[in-house]
């Protein structure tokens, strides 16, 4: 029997993209709609859930109850400066739930609240279906990728986001570096080449500096920026429509979802109409109050919009050529990946920032990343293939981390960049007399206090024996595996006992608990979704066979038995009309039905011509 295939996914903040490696290539997988990439929408309506291209193209209608970006959401508490700047241009609403955001709708006229990890299984469960229907069998391993700046947190919740939707998630690898290997596979690179991948998406920004040598991927640097793409430029448009809205009619749209998601859809039809020409044009009917909106604008006005935006990029790749101690000249190859890359402008600044060296574009900007990841999934699943033996991937932990100290300094253990998968031990003292216990505090950032760094979690070793301060030691271990995730563990060394340790508080993390409810959850939803599936299928059957017996009754039966049998047909159809949320059971009552009614007027109709032919 052959294996199953393991799946790459993209999960991406405003799209969605699966890759398969079969039979020594990739395969971009499209979905229902024929579209290689799906729309990250998920939307909840009066009588469904609908996921992708279904939800993205009725969000205009249903603002309110159709969620994106979750993505900027996974791993983050409701208080984070991001989140409370990202909740004034989402028309959904945002609740804070023990500090973590949840994301309220209406579905099916009852009020519910979703973590993010669950909003991403739903994208990841849809991922997983489309590449079900391609393979024609169950899929359940997965590599899944994530900006490279994700913290450890935003890691664990994508992990749990694909543990809820029933995927084995073999590896979380970062978006770059996925995009290196798609690279990599495509040149069969040779020698050593110093890559720096330049990913500007919907909603995130990485640049990475690889070192790719003989099939292997050595990450060199990260940086980026969680809140930076497609959509902020979007927004910048949008805030200049809206002033434009208010001196022509002296009203302030803002007030208005619907409105302002219609504007929205507009801008981001514009600028990506301004990649290509040097104008665009936006056209809304009865956008506010009944008023019309008419308005063009230019590439040089879109691009003066969004300068500073544009022009921080390029403090970003400065970071990471710093980081990598790197002068830019010795980068080979720039390569782009993202959407958001084909502005123009985007792509001058960076081209004359490296000199005027010309920018790789060779690989599909919007499936690169899937690519990637489909590769190294079917690395991690033992494919022998030849274009994919002897890869390998070398990652960094993307920021420091380590534990707090006296005084609430930050004792770095594991420095960033570090080459993954590692495992570092720091001794330290007791700070107190006759101390039988040490909190241990972990930390990530770059910051001297912890208080300016991310507090990942605490942990606490009991058991000390008594002694004066400074006296007894302990050992503290830094663990990341090759997925980036980190765990601790701390030893008492001169007692030779190995104390417990226990873990008081994962902030922001789901419980088991949670992640299990999700998991029964996430099954209801998938049976919910499979009845819908079967009652249009009974629907069709149904509505098939009305327009063959009427057909039927036109051009073969006599007349006495045609109007009996459209009597039966009229009925029908007006009951389906009537009834358009007809369970499968009905739907399939009323089919057979129909036919025991056919048939009877049909074996009258041929006995009684039996009779007269006698
Ligand atoms: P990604 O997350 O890589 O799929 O990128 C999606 C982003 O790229 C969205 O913000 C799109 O609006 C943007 N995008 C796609 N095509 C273009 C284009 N031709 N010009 C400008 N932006 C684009």
């Amino acid at each position: 029997m052959t294996k199953t295939p393991a799946i790459g996914i993209d999960l991406g903040t405003t799209y969605s993209c699966v890759g398969v490696f079969q039979h020594g290539k990739v395969e971009i997988i499209a979905n229902e709609q024929g579209n290689r990439v799906t729309p990250s929408y998920v939307a909840f309506t009066d009588t469904e859930r609908l996921i992708g291209d279904a939800a993205k193209s009725q969000v205009a209608m249903n603002p309110t109850n159709t969620v994106f970006d979750a993505k900027r959401l996974i791993g983050r508490r409701f208080d984070d400066l991001t989140v409370q700047t990202d909740m004034k241009h989402w028309p959904f609403t945002v609740v804070n739930c023990g500090g973590k955001p949840k994301i309220q709708v209406k579905y099916k006229d009852k009020r519910k609240k979703f973590f993010p990890e669950e909003i991403s299984s739903m994208m990841l469960t849809k991922m997983k279906e489309i590449a079900e229907a391609h393979l024609g069998k169950t899929v359940t391993n997965a590599v899944i990728t994530v900006p490279a700046y994700f913290n450890d947190l935003q890691l664990r919740a994508t992990k749990d986001a694909g543990t809820i939707a029933g995927l084995n998630v073999f590896r979380v690898i970062s978006e770059p570096t996925a995009a290196a290997i798609a690279y990599g596979l495509h040149k069969k690179v040779e020698g050593e080449q110093k890559v720096l991948i330049f990913d500007l998406g919907g909603g995130t920004f990485d640049v990475s500096i690889l070192i790719i040598k003989n099939g292997i991927f050595e990450v060199k640097s990260t940086a980026g920026d969680t809140h930076l793409g497609g959509e902020d430029f979007d927004n910048r448009m949008v805030d200049h429509f809206v002033e434009e809205f208010k001196r022509k009619h002296k009203k302030d749209l803002t007030s208005n979802k619907r409105a302002l998601r219609r504007l929205k859809t507009a801008c981001e039809r514009a600028k990506r109409t301004l990649s290509s020409s040097t104008h665009a044009s936006i056209e809304i009917n009865s956008l506010f109050e009944s008023i019309d909106f008419c308005s063009t604008i230019t590439r040089a006005r879109f691009q003066e919009l969004c300068a500073d935006l544009f022009l921080s990029t390029l403090d970003t790749v400065e970071k990471s050529l710093r980081d990598a101690k790197l002068d830019k000249s010795q980068i080979n190859e720039i390569v782009l990946v993202g959407g958001a890359t084909r502005i123009p402008k985007i792509q001058k600044l960076l081209q004359d920032f490296f000199n005027g060296k010309e920018l790789n574009k060779s690989i599909n900007l919007d499936e690169a990343v899937a690519y990637g990841a489909a590769v190294q999934a079917a690395i991690l699943n033992g494919d022998q293939s030849k274009n994919v033996k002897g890869l390998s991937l070398l990652d960094v932990a993307p920021l420091s981390l380590g534990i707090d100290t006296k005084g609430g300094i930050m004792s770095t253990i594991i420095e960033r960049n570090t080459a993954i998968p590692t495992k570092r031990t720091k001794r330290s003292y007791t700070v107190g007399d006759d101390q039988s216990r040490v909190p241990i505090r972990v930390y990530e950032g770059e910051r001297p206090m912890t208080i300016d760094n991310n507090l990942l979690g605490e942990f606490t070793l009991a058991g000390i024996p008594p002694a004066p301060r400074g006296v007894e030691k302990f050992d503290v271990t830094f663990d990341i595996d090759a997925n980036g995730i980190l765990n601790v563990s701390a030893i008492n060394p001169s007692t030779g006992r190995q104390s417990e340790i226990t873990i008081t508080n994962n902030v922001g993390r789901l419980s088991q608990n949670d992640i299990n409810r999700m998991i029964n959850e996430a099954k209801f939803y998938k049976q919910e979704d499979d009845k819908k599936r079967e009652r249009i299928a009974a629907k069709n059957s149904l509505k098939d066979y009305l327009y063959k017996l009427k057909k039927e009754a036109f051009e073969s039966m006599i007349p006495k038995h045609r109007k009996k049998i459209m009597k039966k047909i009229n009925k029908v159809c007006k009951w389906l009309d009537a009834n358009a949320l007809a369970e499968k059971d009905e739907l399939d009552c009323k089919l057979k039905v129909l036919e025991d009614e056919y048939n009877l007027i049909i074996n009258n109709q041929e006995s009684e011509q039996s009779l007269m032919n006698q």
